[in-house]
């Protein structure tokens, strides 16, 4: 049976239409993208800001990628560049100028003229984006290309300071706030070579095409091997994992079936698992997932299950990532507790909790950071994944003691409230709030501000 509802169109906000063409000896992709941009900033704008966060690829020294611990694995030929090369921008069909205003790049401006509030217009961008050869969310090998957080996209506005977000690719922790979007998508690639990723992509005449309502981003992945799909809880399942593809489809329908039964339903119709080169381990796009593809066993079950629930926790209830990653990070370790509980029972669930929560509640971290601090104040991978992961996890435990065990029905709530925007802390604290009538904030900021 199809799935009754797909997420609401958001036919009258943003829409991105993208047509690529991959350059496989040159190691670009040729991209010319149209955005209308609705002005709902209640202001007169003069200008837009695009995040090219794939600039951050350029050198060595901003290169998110050229993390020391991770550095052998990411760049295994050594470093390479990667970056967008503009060729022009365009307002409803007039040429005119742009500019960076960092170092790294990656804030475009668009000088648009006057934009009252309410009126809408054409972006237009033609530009190269340069592929590195590098095993991080943006990367190239003989085989496969992922492209994650790779093609311009909106920065988000905020209309507490009344101006765009600047958001630096910090390279620990996900940068990427991003508000949902409709994505029309063209890809034309040589022959033997395939496309999948957020949206679902069908060949016509020689040409992918997909479409994705109601997404905060698009991440493709072209393939020149096979690829395979399944369908679990009524969820096409896209994949190019090959040798544990039993496995991978196993864990994602139960994880699905899962966190569907706690938060609600999947909104979406497809979800792509992507093998990937990736030193990081795993990362979360919209109706895509990218898995390292050297993972096995409990290693790629458990970063699956992770990856999975960033549908609910990032992809539908979007959060500040930058300012506030524990609302994603920590929310998935919580879902993997569930999960692991759910199919291998409360014993299973006590000993990850030992990994994922009493270690990190002992840990002595290198810095003066908490679960709540921003991401640009992390300079220590593993202080970063003990606070955020750890301790933000510890925090969503300590709050399901105090809900008598209810914390998944306050998620469900929270999932219905934001689903398709952009949570802030406060609006997780208030809805907390409503729901238990309890005063819970010191126990929150006990765990989530506290130096300790
Ligand atoms: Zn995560």
């Amino acid at each position: 049976m199809p799935r009754e509802t797909g997420p609401r169109d958001a036919d009258s906000g943003t829409r991105y239409r993208l047509q690529c063409v991959m350059h496989e000896a040159e190691g670009t992709v040729a991209v010319r993208e149209e955005i209308r941009f609705v002005n709902e900033t209640g202001r007169c704008l003069s200008s837009l800001l695009l995040r090219t966060w794939l600039n951050a690829y350029r050198e060595e020294e901003t290169s998110p990628a050229a993390l020391d611990e991770l550095y052998d694995r990411a760049y295994p030929e050594g470093f390479s560049e990667g970056g967008i090369l503009i060729q022009g921008v365009w307002w409803n069909g007039e040429i005119i100028s742009s500019s960076y205003s960092d170092a790294e790049n990656t804030m475009l401006w668009a000088e648009i003229g006057t934009l009252v509030p309410g009126e809408e217009g054409i972006l237009t961008v033609h530009c190269v984006l340069r592929i590195p050869q590098c095993a991080w969310r943006t990367g190239r090998g003989e085989e496969r290309w992922q492209l994650g957080n790779a093609f311009p996209i909106l920065a988000v506005w905020d209309g507490e300071s009344g101006a765009f977000r600047q958001d630096a690719y910090c390279p620990i922790g996900d940068p990427f706030v991003s508000e949902c979007a409709d994505y029309l998508v063209t890809v034309q690639l040589p022959d033997g070579w395939q496309c999948f990723g957020t949206a679902e992509m069908v060949r016509e005449n020689g040409v992918f095409t997909g479409e994705a309502r109601n997404v905060r981003d698009m991440a493709l992945v072209f393939e020149k091997g096979d690829l395979f799909s399944e369908t679990k809880e009524n969820i096409q399942l896209v994949t190019n994992f090959d040798r544990n593809r039993r496995e991978v489809y196993a864990t994602a329908g139960e994880a699905l079936r899962i966190y569907e039964k706690l938060w609600g339903k999947y909104p979406y119709r497809s979800l792509s698992i992507a093998a990937v080169s990736f030193a990081m381990g795993g990362m979360e796009y919209p109706c895509c997932v990218l898995i390292d593809e050297t993972l096995t066993g409990d290693d790629l079950e458990l970063t699956l299950a992770h990856e999975i629930a960033h549908q609910w926790f990032y992809a539908v209830t979007g959060s500040d990532q930058y300012c506030q990653a524990w609302q994603d990070e920590a929310l998935c370790q919580w879902a993997v507790l569930c999960y692991v509980e759910e199919r291998y029972g409360k014993d299973a669930r006590n000993q990850l909790a030992i990994a994922y929560v009493g270690d990190p509640m002992r840990e002595v971290l290198h810095a003066q950071v908490t679960a709540g601090s921003p991401i640009d104040r992390f300079s220590d991978y593993q202080d970063y994944h003990t606070a955020v992961y750890g301790r933000g996890c510890a925090c969503l435990c300590a709050l399901d003691l105090c809900l008598s065990g209810t914390l998944n029905d306050f998620l469900k709530n929270y999932c219905e409230e934001f689903a398709f925007r952009i949570a802030t802390r406060k609006d997780f604290e208030e809805l907390l709030y409503r729901f238990s009538g309890q005063d819970l904030s010191a126990l929150t900021a006990d765990y989530l501000d506290t130096i300790f």
